[in-house]
């Protein structure tokens, strides 16, 4: 077979299952296109994409403008390395520190690179400016986190799929459970020797678990008693998705160390980013971090057109009003339902939990359901759906697919 010969569905997936590790489990259907809010499959069917690739595609699917200066920059300067500067770089950091409000940027490409590098960056600002003595610095996370898959962060997870079988594991790291202010300030308070506090302003691959209100306030207003870095990991909740910027905006916090990723770059390239200060990034010298193509010149374009279509569009505020109308119509569905037992979430960060045990099926069967019917979402653990398009949603295609949801789950209530 040729490589550009056109694939049907079922060639597409068995070539994957043969040739491919089987380190996913996908929902069945092949996707060949996407346009906005919509991606259609290797036969042209049509569906409305409800995951937006883990909140990257926050700006819709190949958007003309985050396209066309990827093109641009690719066609110009594609990589330079760090051993030289280039002359898109420093436009990128200072659009990016001057948008979020940040003194500098360290670009990695990755989520869980830039995670890596913000548990790097807080190790070394704990040994040389808060003056925790060598290799005895702690920095506290919680328990159900999701920060990505590299050997480190898996360390600290506690899901027995991702952890499993790949230790030994890295010491440093002290688990508390996530939306207890009591427990973090135990820990604060009986060892000196904590670092920072890697948190998820809302708790995304878990199930879309909202924390208490005024805890991220509390929780950093703690950090600062304990002179501790609060280090907030916005990879899924940032750049609008929730209905605002950030996540922590709405309770006005602002992180040590800000982490950011997928929806940088609006899916159409792999960018991340560490923001700080300079008394926190001052401590990083030529040698200590880096990565080949961090900061390359396409990504810097890119991001910066991804960062612009948020504001122009003003893709915040629409996730915060489509999100408001999003769970008030799922609610009055819910009041008269057997399957689903509640939505929650923020902005288009939402998730409904269906009414049957962890282990059962129902969610996955439901997902096929709505595939059928036109739409794309997965379970992320379990018995819980999650329910995140792109941003770029208007209110008509929203209602459409509110009722694409409710009719698919109506052929599951008798079951
Ligand atoms: C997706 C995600 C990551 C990891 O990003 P990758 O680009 O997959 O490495 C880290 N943190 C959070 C909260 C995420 O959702």
């Amino acid at each position: 077979m040729a490589v550009l010969d056109q694939l049907t569905s079922q060639q597409a997936i068995d070539l994957e299952n043969k040739y491919g590790a089987h380190n996913y489990h996908p929902l069945p259907v092949v996707l060949a296109k996407g346009e906005g809010v919509h991606v259609w499959d290797v036969e042209g069917k049509k569906y409305y994409d409800f995951l937006s690739a883990y909140s990257a595609v926050n700006q819709g699917h190949c958007h003309p403008k985050i396209v066309n200066a990827m093109t641009q920059q690719a066609q110009t300067l594609t990589l330079t390395s760090r051993a030289f500067y280039n002359d898109m770089l420093g436009k990128f950091e200072k659009f990016a520190c001057e948008y979020f409000g940040y003194d500098k940027l360290l670009p990695m490409n990755t989520g869980a690179e830039a995670v890596e590098t913000a548990l790097k960056l807080c190790r070394k600002w704990a040994y040389e400016v808060k003056g925790i003595d060598e290799n005895e610095a702690e920095i506290i996370v919680c328990e159900n986190n999701f920060h990505g898959r590299t050997t480190t962060i898996i360390s600290f997870s506690n899901d027995p799929v991702a952890r499993k079988n790949f230790g030994p594991y890295t010491k440093g790291f002290i688990k508390i459970e996530y939306d207890n202010l009591d427990a973090l300030e135990t820990t604060l308070k009986s060892n000196s020797n904590v670092a920072g506090f890697l948190v998820e302003p809302i708790q995304g691959e878990a199930g879309v678990y909202v924390p208490s209100e005024n805890y991220l306030a509390k929780a950093k207003a703690l950090c600062e008693q304990y002179n501790v870095l609060f280090m907030s990991d916005e990879v899924q909740t940032g750049i609008a998705r929730t209905g605002k910027l950030l996540a922590v905006d709405y309770e006005q916090v602002t992180p040590d160390i800000l982490i950011l990723g997928k929806a940088l770059s609006g899916g159409v390239y792999p960018v991340s980013a560490v923001l700080a200060n300079n008394q926190i990034m001052k401590v990083i010298k030529p040698g200590n971090h880096g990565s080949t193509f961090g900061g390359n010149p396409v990504a810097a374009a890119v991001a910066m057109a991804a960062l612009e279509v948020i504001k122009d569009e003003h893709l915040a505020e629409n996730a915060f009003t489509l999100g408001e109308l999003f769970r008030s119509e799922m609610n009055k569905y819910i009041r008269t339902s057997n399957i689903v037992n509640l939505v929650r979430g923020k902005g288009l960060l939402n998730a409904i939990v269906i009414n049957d045990d962890e282990e059962s099926d129902t969610a996955w069967n439901i997902c096929l359901a709505l595939r059928d019917n036109g739409l794309l979402a997965k379970p992320t653990h379990g018995n819980i759906i999650r329910f995140a398009p792109p941003l770029v949603m208007t209110e008509e295609q929203l209602l459409d697919c509110v009722n694409i949801i409710t009719k698919t789950l109506q052929q599951f209530e008798s079951v």
